[in-house]
């Protein structure tokens, strides 16, 4: 196998993480800085920084291509962003034109879940699978799919947007204008909303002192492992939402495999299994029997590793075949 490196940039809405990565996703040298939310102008001067950056760490392996994964509804073929509710300053922007000059490698771009679930396909928990749906559950929840070693865009590059179907026809606002969507239930926002209404009734719960400003979805789940019931049940109807959400994916994509990362699946088995319960109780049974559900094996790198791994594959370094 040649040597050659990669550049992964993973663009959060309050963190940037870039890393040069070689072709078996290994992640060489990585960091990680706050985002520059003054202006777009800002932000693409930053992300031409760190690239230089990590460009000057490893001189002795050519670096081949960069991957970009940004927060948002952003159009396949034009780079443009139709919308980022997370990082409201590049919505409209080119990301083509404003990367253009200040990136002195081949660039490219996708959706941040999207690259996530490329990387865990590739060198994650999807490795040696053809097809995979990556859920990532943080302030919001994310998500990929890979469909025969590709990753599924729909017509514009909004597909795979598993965060706003809609679970409970009459239920919360979501930030995508919808009501009831999987992210208003299945997020640390959801868990926390949902864990301030119900310790109103429980005041033996160790969470209804807790302040309002203070409360957070890993608290909860440290209540939880504490025994703290109204946590306990907090989390697990947390993941009978999931296990809706999971089941219908199963149902409609015979997938084989559902990889769930993010911060909130960092309480494990108190959400993951309800969730399996629930996907089992309503999945075909066939599609549900060759179904694997599995945690995350890259964590908080899926991102940057996705991204070097869409360079690599854009620039022909990895064919779908190898991945
Ligand atoms: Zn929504």
């Amino acid at each position: 196998m040649e040597k050659v490196n990669f550049i992964g940039l993973d663009i959060g809405g309050t963190n940037l993480r870039g890393a040069v990565v070689d072709l078996r996703g290994e992640l060489l040298h990585c960091e990680e800085e706050g985002i520059e939310r003054t202006s777009s102008e800002a932000l693409f001067n930053q992300l031409s920084r760190l690239v230089k950056k990590l460009s000057l760490r490893e001189k002795s392996i050519p670096i081949k291509g960069v991957g970009f994964g940004f927060p948002g509804f952003i159009d396949h073929s034009t780079w443009v962003v139709e919308k980022s509710p997370n990082l409201s300053l590049i919505d409209g922007v080119n990301l083509a034109q404003s990367l253009k000059g200040k990136i002195s490698y081949p660039f490219f771009i996708d959706n941040d879940a999207n690259v996530a679930a490329l990387g865990e396909k590739i060198c994650g928990a999807g490795k040696g699978s053809q097809s995979l749906v990556f859920l990532t559950i943080g302030t919001g929840l994310g998500s990929g799919v890979i469909l025969n070693n590709r990753i599924w865009h729909g017509a514009k590059g909004y597909g795979g947007e598993l965060g706003h179907i809609t679970i409970e026809p009459e239920g919360r606002m979501c930030n995508c204008g919808n009501r009831g969507c999987l992210e208003t239930l299945v997020s640390a926002t959801a868990i926390v909303e949902r864990t301030l209404r119900y310790s109103r009734a429980y005041p033996s719960s160790t969470l209804f002192s807790i302040d309002e400003k203070e409360l957070t979805s890993e608290r909860v789940y440290k209540e939880a492992v504490r025994g703290d019931s109204l946590a306990r049940w907090v989390l697990k109807e947390t993941g009978i939402y999931l296990g809706i959400a999971i089941a219908n994916i199963i149902n409609f994509l015979n997938i084989e495999m559902v990889v769930l990362g993010g911060q909130v699946m960092n309480a494990g088995d108190y959400i993951l299994l309800p969730a399996k319960r629930e996907a089992k109780r309503r999945a075909i049974k066939g599609s549900f029997a060759s179904a694997e559900i599995k945690l995350s094996a890259l964590g908080g790198n899926a991102g940057v590793v996705g991204a070097a791994m869409l360079a690599a594959q854009q620039t022909g370094y990895l064919s779908p075949g190898e991945l």
